[in-house]
């Protein structure tokens, strides 16, 4: 749980209560409450021959493990619109979105996450950048050590879509 100490909005103290059977923070003074709410995060299912592009993380938390490209939405940002950019951020590709694979709950160091997978196509070759230590072509059914059970779960779906 990351509750906040002190009031986004006044900058008081918070104090803590339960609702709905759930941890609270609320100011004192303004009423502000910290709902602790998921942060959303997006990441791409990008395909060559029957490969899917993973991440190898260049950072904590998970440093060394597989991740599908991607990463936390701006505030306000179309997630499509997200993925378009951390791909071109981590990747150096181009990408364009071609649907929603896969939606599932997640934890982020010790806070809630949202995960919305895209299947997206780009063209040319990707080059790992920012938080990527390595980008590298995989075979689905033989994943890597994964950071993320959802990614893992994600590819399961995309794999079980292509069957049909
Ligand atoms: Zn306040």
């Amino acid at each position: 749980m990351t509750l906040a100490d002190f009031c986004a909005r006044c900058g008081k103290p918070t104090a803590r209560f339960e609702e709905h059977g759930r941890p609270r923070a609320r100011c004192g003074a303004c009423g502000w409450v910290d709902y602790d709410g998921p942060k959303p995060a997006v990441g791409a299912i990008l395909v060559r021959g029957r490969q899917v592009l993973l991440s190898r993380r260049a950072r904590e938390p998970l440093r060394g493990l597989w991740d599908l490209p991607g990463g936390f939405l701006e505030p306000g940002e179309d997630p499509e619109a997200g993925i378009v950019r951390e791909l071109r951020e981590e990747t150096g590709l181009a990408a364009r979105v071609l649907g929603l694979v896969h939606v599932a709950a997640g934890q982020y160091d010790g806070a809630g996450t949202l995960n919305l997978v895209y299947r997206c196509e780009a063209e040319g070759e990707p080059r790992a950048m920012d938080d990527s230590a390595e980008l590298r072509w995989h075979d689905p059914r033989r994943l890597p050590e994964m950071a993320w059970p959802h990614e893992v779960a994600a590819i399961r779906a995309w794999l079980a879509g292509q069957a049909e």
